[in-house]
């Protein structure tokens, strides 16, 4: 088995992933730890593209023969608006958005996060994304977040002040390993004060040090504390959640390359405090998403989802980014790029991955025909589709080169195409074929859905907005199979949720209605 080389941004060299820990009978166990999102509303494809590369990891893991353990957390409070420049700063995301016009639809909070959080688990699913070992919530482990502040306070690394409780920067030497922002000002404390009206609480010993807890008994997610009523801070979930789950010291901790610096710095500074132990003995980071050249955001009206991209009209999708695509297309296309590099997501991206999917969906059609057929025949297919798919190997352990696996997998689709074309394939073909697409699709997923996980029931106390949107997609499903007293019915349903329907060019959407 090769190496598997991966780039680690806390050393900055590119070197073996080794698991540190092996079982009775010897297999290696990969401890990963990946940051989850915030979910105050849809994840974006940027979001997606960095929980693509850490089920990379976890496939090239798996196809070299060790066990995974895979943690990728939940944010469902404590995420400021301003926690990326100035620490603590700023309004709860998860508040703001509830206020906003798509918060409309929420009963509260708790509703908002049960939503987006459903969403995700769903879009994860439409991508073929392998489910983390375990998926932690926040607000689910507060108290351990609370023992963390306490003896990060007994231990003399954090202080309380009116305001919260707070981690002391100088009282941890190592501080700024990760990025190298060692200085007050790489916080930008100053230029966001001035400019965002941020509020910087007097009392913090050092510009540097960053919230642990924050107390506010106005807050709309609380929790009862020796500090008072409040919340946790951002980057304490983290450090907490990774060290219950995998232990003190992990193999590989993974994020986008927006968290590097102040959340792995300030999740390194409060694990290693706490335990005395190294946090992660390796750490990657996957570059930003372009859309069409431009940066995403809301206001230039080029935020994609993956249900923008994968949903008719009717169920969300966006009508002005052409027909909705099988969401394997929307993962080949974020394949495309090293998670290295910036990635430019294009419509023209997008349609050469729909073009590519047809192809692998052509041969594992042609493969499953020739299976069933069972003609007699030689296999000239074993000795190419090997070499393809160890090629795809090799691609992925070389710091997840995925253009260059992805060559190598489209590689051997051609050969078994091009096979197929000269003549009937034989059976002991089509096994070798069906035996390669098995495999490539399990180091890149690109070829079906493995786990068709069924959807599971919708609990009694679910949020008014999950069971909304699953009548929508009924619905859109109805109309498009032009089953229209079907489609009334659903709308009648609607009604009596007290829910108004609009279509609109951008697809549908709904609100509340207001008696
Ligand atoms: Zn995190």
């Amino acid at each position: 088995m090769p190496d598997f080389l991966l780039y680690d941004s806390l050393t900055r060299q590119t070197r073996p992933l080794v698991p540190s820990e092996r079982t009775a009978d010897g297999t290696p166990v990969l401890r990963f730890y990946s940051c989850g999102p915030t979910v105050y509303s849809y994840a974006h494809i940027g979001n997606f593209r960095t929980f693509l590369t850490a089920d990379l990891v976890v496939r090239v893991a798996e196809a070299l023969g060790w066990a995974v353990r895979y943690v990728s957390n939940v944010t469902d409070v404590g995420h400021l608006t301003e926690d990326d420049v100035a620490d603590a700063a700023g309004e709860d995301r998860m508040a703001k958005a509830l206020r906003s016009k798509e918060g409309e639809r929420f009963a509260n909070v708790w509703d908002l996060a049960r939503h987006y959080t459903a969403a995700l688990e769903a879009d994860w699913r439409a991508l073929n994304l392998r489910e983390p070992t375990v998926r932690p919530r926040a607000t689910e482990h507060v108290r351990e977040q609370i023992l963390a502040t306490e003896a990060l306070v007994r231990k003399g690394h954090a202080y309380e002040t009116d305001d919260g409780v707070y981690f002391h920067v100088p009282s941890f030497p190592d501080y700024g390993k990760l990025s190298g922002n060692t200085e007050a000002e790489q916080l930008d404390v100053g230029a966001a004060a001035a400019s965002r009206a941020v509020v910087v609480d007097e009392q913090k010993r050092d510009p540097r040090d960053f919230a642990l807890w924050k107390k506010d008994p106005g807050h709309l997610m609380q929790w009862h504390s020796p500090f008072g009523w409040g919340f946790p801070g951002w980057h304490l979930e983290c450090s907490v959640m990774a060290q219950q789950y995998l232990g003190e010291t992990i193999d590989l901790h993974g994020g986008g390359e927006d968290l590097r610096f102040p959340h792995h710095e300030c999740e390194i500074a409060q694990a290693e405090a706490l335990s005395g132990q190294p946090f992660a003995r390796h750490w990657i980071h996957t570059r930003f998403l372009l859309v069409e050249g431009e940066k995403m955001s809301k206001r230039l009206g080029n935020f994609l989802t993956v249900r923008d991209l994968t949903a008719p009209p009717e169920a969300g999708g966006r009508a002005d980014w052409g027909a909705p695509v099988d969401p394997l297309a929307l993962r080949l296309a974020l394949l495309q790029g090293s998670y290295r590099q910036p990635f430019n997501f294009t419509r023209k991206a997008l349609k050469d991955a729909q073009k590519q999917r047809q192809r692998i969906e052509e041969a594992a059609r042609v493969a499953e025909e020739a299976l069933a057929a069972g003609r007699e025949g030689e296999d000239r297919l074993a000795g190419p589709l090997r070499q393809a798919y160890d090629d795809a190997l090799a691609a992925m352990c070389d710091d997840l080169n995925t253009p260059e696996a992805l060559a190598a997998a489209y590689r051997g689709v051609g050969a078994v195409l091009g096979e197929h074309h000269r003549a009937p394939l034989s059976a002991a073909a089509a096994r070798s074929a069906a035996d390669f697409l098995d495999r490539i699709n399990a180091l890149l997923g690109i070829v079906r859905h493995e786990e068709v996980a069924a959807e599971p029931a919708q609990p009694e106390t679910d949020g008014l907005a999950t069971q909304v949107e699953a009548l929508l997609v009924q619905r859109a499903e109805a109309r498009a199979a032009r089953d229209w007293p079907r489609a009334d019915a659903i709308r009648a349903e609607l009604d009596a949720l007290g829910v108004e329907v609009m279509d609109t060019p951008e697809g549908t959407r709904w609100r509340r209605k207001i008696s």
